[in-house]
């Protein structure tokens, strides 16, 4: 891959430009996707912003969402974009099969492809790009594009509304040691433009439903297991405990950290029955890596404190794969 730096001609005159993330988006994939969308317009170039399926409710408010295409509703128009674009940027992923829907038809795109992204692992295949997993969140490294690009002048509220959400979320709120100085200068200078970081803030985490409050409290009373001896937790989510209280996709977010608030628990996982897979998320404090974890049991990746993962099998007998695996493992 090549630097970033060496696509900046490519960016001279105004181009068509189609940006996605991946599946599942979540802030920082919806924010560093429409942040990045702000700007590049604000340059000059006709640019597409595609989320690979639905993104959650939680995020609706922020600026650049209705010109966005869904790409399981809007198929046509969102292949249609791919094919006319002169430029594809990959935004917080590294791995087309990442973005689940749209993983052929970036695979069969020959437009050069800029990724920007903070994982481990980055695949081989992109032209252009920055992969920094010391950065906090890929909002933070477009914010760094921008000012790469000398155009820190050209922020404003919408970029700045955009990019902090990412900032924010993927910083559990500046709180994971992957928050650096720079993430706070970045946070002070969009804050300096004018940024009303408390409506963000209540946006994003102040936007539940009385359902999922309630299940939330149900949840840590019947589906939470702590296991001391392996300074670990688990929580385990049913289908029918879903639809025992109506729950939405997007509102088991953030469950998977509750448990971290126990002292001593240092490793916490959430196994989610969805509809074809089971879903797994795993946050650790300290010196657990997750990453390697999800990497070698569950065909899965992403950060050395949170990661996530995917199986086939069946609910039950993945807890039980689940805990043997702890048993052998011995997390510390
Ligand atoms: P979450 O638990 O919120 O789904 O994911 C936590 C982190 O792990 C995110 O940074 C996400 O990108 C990464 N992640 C989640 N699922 C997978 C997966 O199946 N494969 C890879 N490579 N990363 C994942
Ligand atoms: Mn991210």
């Amino acid at each position: 891959m090549r630097p970033i730096q060496d696509a900046f001609p490519l960016l001279h005159s105004p181009k068509k430009i189609f940006i996605t993330t991946h599946h599942k988006p979540d802030g920082d994939a919806i924010g560093s996707m429409l942040g990045l969308y702000h700007y590049l317009t604000k340059k000059g170039h006709h640019v597409t912003p595609v989320s690979p399926g639905e993104i959650p409710e939680f995020l609706e408010w922020m600026p650049g969402v209705s010109v966005m295409l869904n790409y399981e509703e809007q198929a046509t128009a969102s292949l249609e974009a791919l094919k006319e674009a002169d430029l594809i940027f990959c935004l917080d992923f590294n791995d087309y099969s990442r973005t689940k829907t749209l993983e052929q038809p970036l695979a069969e795109a020959t437009q050069p492809k800029i990724l920007i992204d903070h994982h481990l692992f980055p695949k081989p295949y992109w032209d252009y790009g920055m992969s920094l997993p010391e950065k906090s969140s890929t909002c933070e490294m477009v914010y760094d594009f921008i000012l790469l690009c000398g155009d820190q002048l050209l922020l404003d509220l919408d970029m700045a509304a955009c990019l902090y959400t990412g900032l924010m979320t993927d910083t559990g709120s500046f709180k994971f040691p992957i928050t650096t100085a720079g993430a706070h200068y970045m946070a002070a200078y969009l804050k300096s433009l004018g940024l009303d970081h408390t409506k963000i803030h209540e946006e994003v985490y102040d936007a539940w439903t009385e359902n999922r409050m309630r299940f939330l409290g149900y949840v840590l009373i019947d589906k939470m297991e702590i296991m001391r001896k392996y300074n670990s937790a688990l929580i385990t989510l049913s289908r029918k405990d879903m639809n025992l209280f109506n729950i939405q996709s997007g509102d088991t977010e953030g469950l998977v950290n509750y448990p971290l608030s126990i002292t001593g628990i240092k490793f916490a996982t959430l196994i989610t029955e969805r509809s074809d897979e089971v879903k797994m998320s795993f946050r650790s404090k300290g010196s657990f890596d997750v990453s390697a974890f999800a990497r070698n049991y569950f065909d899965g990746g992403g950060h050395f404190n949170a990661s996530g993962g995917r199986t086939k099998s069946n609910f039950m007998d993945t807890i039980v794969y689940f805990k043997k695996i702890l048993s052998d493992i011995h997390p510390k």
